[in-house]
């Protein structure tokens, strides 16, 4: 289906900031899906050139008209996401936030983030399977646990032999197994830690603008709920061993585990990212979380400036050396 727009035509993205789609020619908004009949077809409703590699995205920009399109078939893919986390900010705030985390950065090239179109920040969606999983543990350990006191100038410690057996009971929901193997490992990143509470229901109104992708896999598939499983048995690891750390010379005896997968409750979640990439000095990118803003990246280096810096502050160095000098001559 394509976002044209009702006024003029023209193609409408969506905005965070206004949390409805916004015509970039004429400025007109609206909140909810433009009228139009879903297309099964992989080509562009407006000019109707064939959609090229747009076999897993969920909404295309035509190269040759720059319509955006929600690639209907897709979204209508058994393997859909059901559920999408909003980016909470739009691209003009991302900016901001990148130049207040990078601007202090001496060195930094003076054309970092100064493109004024915005074209070099992306919006992109992950595709995320959410698992919920609940399972059992029983642990037995011997441990000690010692207190000392004193008998007049002697130190007394008892120790104490204890057999501890420990019944758990563990579930997790939303467990987050990224989806798709192509995506920068430094995008599925920036898309943890994820909030539950800010996943809305699916509405392509949210993908017009974006990057946005169908998983590769459906939910069921081994190696998704091996890492699943992985993740969720670490977490019940580290918890077991905060709650034994008051005892001595812990030694664990036994211990079994269960962890049974859900399937009724899995769940597809698109989680927001948005990737800043400067090509002034090779290559650079910046992400960033769309609901929480947290980044991480490198910021590029202008030579130049460096060189200038140290010159700098060798003349000052030479400046000081001739004052030390100076004051020898007056002390002799
Ligand atoms: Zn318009
Ligand atoms: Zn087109």
């Amino acid at each position: 289906m394509l976002y044209s727009c009702n006024s003029c035509g023209a193609s409408m993205v969506f905005d965070p900031d206004r949390n409805m789609l916004v015509c970039p020619q004429c400025g007109s908004t609206r909140d909810s899906m433009p009228e139009g009949t879903e297309s099964m077809r992989m080509e562009c409703p407006n000019c109707g050139a064939a959609f090229e590699g747009a076999e897993r995205r969920l909404v295309y920009q035509c190269p040759y008209c720059a319509s955006w399109v929600s690639v209907d078939a897709n979204l209508a893919a058994d393997n859909a996401p059901v559920k999408i986390t909003p980016f909470a900010f739009g691209k003009k705030t991302a900016r901001e936030k990148i130049r207040d985390a990078f601007d202090r950065i001496p060195f930094l090239p003076d054309s970092f983030l100064r493109d004024p179109e915005g074209k070099d920040i992306d919006a992109v969606y992950a595709p995320f399977w959410l698992y919920t999983m609940e399972g059992e543990g029983s642990y037995d350990y011997t441990g000690e646990i010692q207190r000392s006191h004193h008998v007049g100038r002697t130190v007394v410690t008892n120790h104490e032999v204890y057999d501890i057996h420990r019944g758990v009971r563990y579930s997790f929901q939303g467990i987050p197994v990224d989806a798709m193997d192509e995506l920068e490992d430094k995008i599925i990143d920036a898309a943890l830690p994820y909030e539950r509470t800010l996943a809305k229901k699916m509405d392509p109104i949210y993908l017009a603008g974006t990057e946005s992708f169908l998983p590769d896999r459906e939910k069921d598939e081994e190696q998704y709920l091996a890492r699943a499983r992985k993740w969720a048995l670490e977490a019940v690891d580290d918890r077991e061993s905060t709650l034994t750390s008051r005892f001595v010379g812990l030694k664990k005896r036994n211990s079994e585990r269960t962890l049974e997968n859900d399937p009724e409750k899995t769940e597809g979640v698109l989680l927001p990212v948005y990737r800043y990439e400067y090509k002034g000095l090779g290559t650079h990118r910046i992400y960033m979380n769309g609901t929480s803003g947290r980044m991480s990246g490198n910021a590029p280096c202008d030579r130049k400036k460096v060189l200038f810096h140290y010159l700098v502050e060798a003349a000052c160095t030479v400046i000081s050396a001739a004052a030390i000098v100076g004051m020898l001559g007056v002390l002799l």
